[in-house]
């Protein structure tokens, strides 16, 4: 018997190119000492306390989690002054994305984001029918007056990932005011800030008060990036109570579990941790930019725990030459940069044994002249 056909709009749907998991490098090359700079996560590992709270967790696991986060939903109120009713929390910020466009897309709405970004946007507008609207980026940088352009009556949800995942490029705050100004009431903007804890930039926009200005804004961040909870898929979205109200409606009754619920509520509890994360980050992507140099790459200033440089040659050759060494990175290709590699920021040691492992490689395959 024939597998009945999946439906049309959803066999379109390009799927998701994760980084590679350590233990797949593990059993191809046979090798032991591994290390994944692919996927952005922390290099530093979770706050003691939210080990300590999934320790704690652990013996009541018979149970369903709190389906409506009560704990975490009022830690999260108060670390950021807004009402409980203001606050969603997702499995990762990837469910909230997928949840904008179950909420709030119609066949025939566009999606309006940048190209390259967070592929997820497209999946999102895909998923429900929706138009796709890609703007190039301008200089690896969101291009608003671009996007702008774009807007149409029929633009439904704007995704603009700030800082950009896969370049680190930020928008600052004058200019997102000005897009933000241009937007028709229709439309949703999803300000995608799963690096947020890491910019450092004065000019980067003060999100929340948008939604004091009563804005169609949603603002995501994430636990998976310097709290260094990704294995456990925690993130949340911040907006008017309307809003949050929509999507609680398609969300699912347990969509956060409990050890995700627990260990993120601790991990709000310890700022030193994320500060440590925050300038060991620091550190680390100055000592990319000085060895870049060094080596002669051209990179893109990143103000996120990640960098996109240009190893001027097919990127692909160069990711396999790291594989070998034990080094896992993210090829640009699958970005539409066919020469670029995508780098996270590791600890000082990671990061060394990155920049030997890619001089080692650039040595023996030379570019092309
Ligand atoms: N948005 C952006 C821009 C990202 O880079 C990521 C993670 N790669 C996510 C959202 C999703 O994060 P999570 O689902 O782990 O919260």
């Amino acid at each position: 018997m024939r597998a009945p056909e999946t439906a049309p709009h959803i066999a379109a749907l390009r799927p998701y190119v994760a980084g590679k998991p350590i233990e797949e490098v593990q059993r191809e090359y046979g090798l032991s000492d591994i290390i994944k700079l692919a996927s952005n996560e922390s290099p530093r590992g979770p706050s003691p306390q939210a080990i300590a709270a999934i320790e704690a967790a652990a013996p009541g696991l018979q149970l369903y989690p709190d389906g409506a986060a009560y704990d975490l939903i009022g830690a999260l109120s108060r670390h950021w002054g807004v009402e409980r009713d203001q606050l969603i929390v997702g499995n990762g910020s990837d469910e909230i994305i997928q949840l904008l466009g179950i909420a709030f897309l119609e066949p025939g709405d566009e999606v309006l984001t940048a190209e390259p970004s967070f592929v997820r946007y497209e999946a999102a507008a895909q998923l429900n029918q929706a138009e796709y609207v890609g703007v190039p980026l301008r200089d690896f940088t969101y291009d608003l007056e671009a996007m702008a352009k774009r807007l149409s009556p029929r633009t439904r949800i704007i995704f603009i990932a700030n800082p950009n995942n896969p370049t680190g490029t930020m928008v600052g705050g004058a200019e997102l005011n000005r897009f933000l100004d241009q937007v028709p009431e229709r439309a949703l903007v999803a300000l995608d800030e799963a690096y947020f804890e890491y910019v450092e930039e004065a000019d980067y926009p003060r999100s929340l008060d948008y939604l004091g200005e009563g804005r169609n804004v949603i603002v995501l961040r994430t636990f998976s990036k310097i709290y260094a909870l990704a294995g456990l898929r925690v993130g949340y979205g911040i907006a008017r109570p309307e809003i949050i109200q929509a999507l609680h409606q398609v969300r699912e009754p347990f969509n956060v579990n409990a050890l995700a619920q627990a260990a993120a509520v601790a991990s709000l509890g310890d700022p030193g941790h994320v500060e440590r994360a925050r300038q060991s980050n620091r550190s680390g992507l100055r000592y990319y930019c000085e060895q870049f140099q060094r080596l002669g790459l051209d990179y893109v200033p990143s103000c996120a725990n990640f960098v996109l440089l240009d190893v001027g040659r097919d990127c692909r050759e160069v990711y396999e030459g790291l594989l070998r060494q034990g080094v896992i990175v993210r090829t640009g290709d699958i970005f539409g940069l066919p020469t670029h590699l995508r780098v996270t920021v590791g600890t000082p040691s990671q990061n060394e044994r990155f920049i030997g492992a890619l001089q080692a490689v650039l040595q023996a395959e030379p570019a092309p002249a």
